[in-house]
């Protein structure tokens, strides 16, 4: 089945009038100075002109709100201070950030699940300063197949060797930046083939992450438990989920390590899954086609570490 972690689409704008309070909810970011207001989502708020739309130059995060939970917030605040940096943006002021946020959960009808982007973009030639907006919408049940069921990938190509990030900064891998067609155009090539996800490979042979996910690897000796995941220096996106998963596991006793893999590591492992804010867990069942060995009870036990809502 197929997984992305975009919020829903806003095709379900049910009356215009409620579009401020509702699902979905937008929130706009006055960058000036800092203040916001709920906005009407069925109203242009962007001119068609403004780079973040024109060249998709912009930075976001995505969070999980589970039961008006958000979480780990600060993980994605710091994510997104950290990418608006590197692609030269000025950013509005964590508690900007955080106080959108709330003024759009307010505003948002109560949900199991909800998707709160946020967006920093360029905003039009000669603007002094960015735009900025918090979207929440529904997500309840969305994940619960993957999450329950898995997916398949495949691997794929991503170009460029593992290391490559650090001598071409202005690549801008690791930072969550809007320019997402790419790793689209991975997953719609994944579906043609019947797989559901992708896992990028690089040039020399690495795993990498998945489109919109990283890749989490568990090795089992006796009761010994050591979870893996590629080096952050790797070129790729560094998980607040993996991050999170990573710190509950060493609480559990657990090892965990940042290490180049193969393909060959994740067949040879006790569990592979893919993990990001939205669909928390996935276990991988099949690469390319291959069977990968899978643990119900490896799944309860990371499950359990990032309290994942299990449906059925
Ligand atoms: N890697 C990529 C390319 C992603 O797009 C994402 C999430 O969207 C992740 C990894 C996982 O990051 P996080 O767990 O912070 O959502």
């Amino acid at each position: 089945m197929p997984v992305d972690d975009r919020p829903p689409s806003t095709d379900d704008r049910s009356g215009a009038s409620d579009a401020i309070a509702g699902s979905p909810v937008l929130v706009m970011i006055d960058c000036r100075d800092g203040s916001h207001a709920l906005a009407d989502i069925a109203a242009p708020q962007l001119r068609v002109d403004d780079f973040t739309v024109a060249h998709g130059d912009g930075v976001f995060e995505t969070l999980l709100v589970t039961d008006g939970v958000p979480r780990k917030p600060e993980a994605h605040l710091r994510r997104l201070a950290a990418s608006a940096a590197a692609a030269d943006l000025a950013a509005p002021h964590a508690h900007v950030w955080r106080d959108a946020i709330a003024t759009a959960l307010r505003a948002h009808r109560a949900c199991a699940e909800i998707a709160v982007r946020l967006v920093l973009g360029r905003g039009p030639e000669g603007s002094a300063t960015g735009v900025a907006w918090v979207h929440a919408a529904d997500c309840s049940g969305r994940f619960d197949a993957v999450r329950r069921d898995g997916v398949d990938a495949l691997l794929l190509e991503r170009g460029g060797d593992a290391m490559r990030a650090a001598r071409a900064p202005w690549l801008l891998a690791g930072v969550k930046s809007l320019s997402y067609a790419v790793n689209m155009a991975a997953l719609r090539h994944a579906r043609r083939q019947g797989a559901d996800d992708v896992v990028f490979v690089s040039s020399d042979g690495y795993i990498l992450e998945g489109a919109t996910s990283n890749v989490i690897v568990a090795r089992r000796d006796g009761e010994a438990v050591t979870l893996l995941t590629p080096p952050r220096d790797a070129g790729i996106l560094p998980g607040t989920t993996q991050a999170a998963l990573f710190e509950a596991a060493q609480q559990r006793g657990w090892h965990s390590e940042y290490a180049l893999l193969t393909p060959d590591d994740l067949f040879a492992a006790d569990g592979v899954w893919l993990s990001s804010s939205l669909r928390l867990l996935a276990p991988v069942n099949r690469l390319d086609a291959r069977a990968l060995p899978r643990s119900p009870a490896l799944d309860a036990a990371l499950f359990a570490l990032l309290d994942v809502p299990r449906a059925g």
